[in-house]
């Protein structure tokens, strides 16, 4: 068998009739080996997340009215996507909106919320093949809660993850298409569990990585991974090619096209991700590989929420163990930090969860002064930026002019220049980086005409 291809589809690729008809024409395009990994039909997910808050405050005619509305949308789009397997797909919405309603029925608990989570996946893979089976496209159905699953860090675990979709394809060895829910997986007291909102791109690079696929393939709505936020920047273009440090760093930095997460299997297997549209199938996408282009500032991306705590000291005048002691702090009450910056007697850093954020201060202030700025927004600088390429920094700040900047983070990686400020000078920020890092005559003809 030729090397096996991952392809994940998001909701938006399958959440109309058309559109998840439009799926099953371009994964029949060729016949060699895919694993096709779905997301749930597009809202569901939101939706079922909202049905549990109704659940866990306690409020059953909102449950019910939520569940009834969902339940409507699936009728009407199996009755629009199906009609052999008509009935089929009626039994299959019947029975998991039995589940959600007896699931919902009981008292709230977070184990059974996670099953709730799950049912959409669930749906939208078994509604998919029996379309397949419709069209007499052959497919094997693999339950990813057979497959995929966590440890007691909520870390996956590759090789068993390896061993258990190999034996999965063994199984079928007569199929070459196989079909798995993305986001679902089981954890280590083998409940029902996620892999976090967004996560079945995360699924579909681990199960790339378990088989060493020839790639994965994200498809998604737009044309792969853009220079800059296209919502806020006009005249933005799809990147080409991407190093995974660089992918790495534009995910987890805003560029919602990619849950960030899905990039380390990858890394680590060496196995290129695509990222391409479903609605223009022959677009060239984002390729994003070990392949890394030196001395080139690709892209900027924004990520907002963002608190930065400066801890003021006199005594980290020439002292050691200050750096330890915050970061301890941090650790205890388990806040992870984006950015550090330091002076001789002060250390400011970002944090973008305030779950524990008072705890944290309250701890901070026993080693000095504490402020806190909120509604900030780091503003990601991404490349190959090796520092031999002089110019690149004073690029960097001759585009943002004088806006107001409160941190700067520089050297950290050859990545990635990280600058935060005032979310509300966002929009001003990244077109004047815009203007001043990607002119026009600078954009690579290749890109800006892409196919
Ligand atoms: N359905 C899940 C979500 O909406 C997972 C995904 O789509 O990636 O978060
Ligand atoms: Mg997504």
């Amino acid at each position: 068998m030729s090397k096996i291809r991952v392809l994940k589809f998001g909701g938006t690729s399958v959440g109309a009739p058309e559109r998840m008809r439009q799926v099953a024409r371009l994964i029949s395009r060729d016949d060699h080996p895919k694993i096709v990994v779905l997301s749930a039909l597009s809202g569901t997910t939101n939706c079922l997340v909202s049905i549990g808050e109704s659940w866990k405050a306690l409020k059953p005619t909102e449950v019910e009215q939520q569940i009834e509305t969902l339940y409507d949308h699936y009728l009407n789009f199996i009755n629009e996507l199906l009609s052999k397997e008509r009935t089929a797909g009626k039994t299959v919405i019947d029975e998991h909106f039995d589940q959600i309603r007896k699931l919902t029925a009981v008292s709230f608990n977070r184990s059974s919320n996670r099953e709730l989570l799950a049912q959409g996946e669930l749906m939208s893979t078994k509604l998919f093949t029996l379309y397949l089976r419709e069209i007499e496209k052959d497919a094997q159905l693999i339950p990813a809660l057979e497959v995929v699953s966590t440890d007691e860090n909520g870390e996956p675990d590759i090789d068993l993850i390896s061993a258990r979709i190999k034996r999965k394809i063994g199984d079928s060895s007569n199929k070459s298409l196989f079909i798995t829910q993305g986001y679902i997986c089981r954890n280590h007291l083998g409940e029902i569990d996620n892999l976090k909102r967004g996560g079945s791109d995360y699924t579909a690079s681990l199960l790339g990585a378990a088989v060493n696929a020839k790639a994965v393939e994200i498809w998604t709505d737009i044309d792969g991974m853009h220079n800059n936020d296209p919502r806020i920047v006009p005249d933005t273009y799809p990147l080409k090619e991407l190093s995974f440090d660089e992918a790495a760093e534009l995910a987890y930095f805003g560029a919602k096209i990619l849950h960030p997460n899905t990039i380390w299997p990858a890394k680590k297997y060496n196995i290129p991700v695509k990222l391409l549209n479903t609605m223009a199938p022959q677009a060239r996408g984002t390729v994003i590989s070990s392949v890394s282009t030196p001395g080139s500032i690709k892209a900027v991306a924004a990520k907002d929420g963002i608190i930065a705590i400066k801890i003021k000291s006199s005594r980290m005048l020439l002292a050691y163990g200050f750096m330890r002691r915050i970061f301890e702090i941090f650790e205890q009450f388990k806040v992870p930090i984006d950015m550090i910056t330091t002076s001789e007697v002060a250390v400011s850093l970002t944090i973008d969860d305030d779950e524990n954020l008072d705890a944290v201060v309250d701890a901070l202030k026993r080693y000095g002064e504490v402020a806190i700025d909120k509604n900030m927004t780091i503003v990601c600088i991404v490349g190959d930026l090796i520092s031999e390429e002089i110019g690149l920094i004073k690029k960097v700040l001759r585009s943002i002019g004088d806006q107001p900047v409160r941190m700067i983070s520089y050297g950290g990686s050859r990545n990635n220049i990280s600058i935060l400020i005032p979310t509300k000078s966002k929009k001003e920020v990244l077109l004047s980086l815009n203007r001043g890092l990607f002119a026009p005559e600078e954009i690579p003809a290749q890109n800006s005409q892409h196919n």
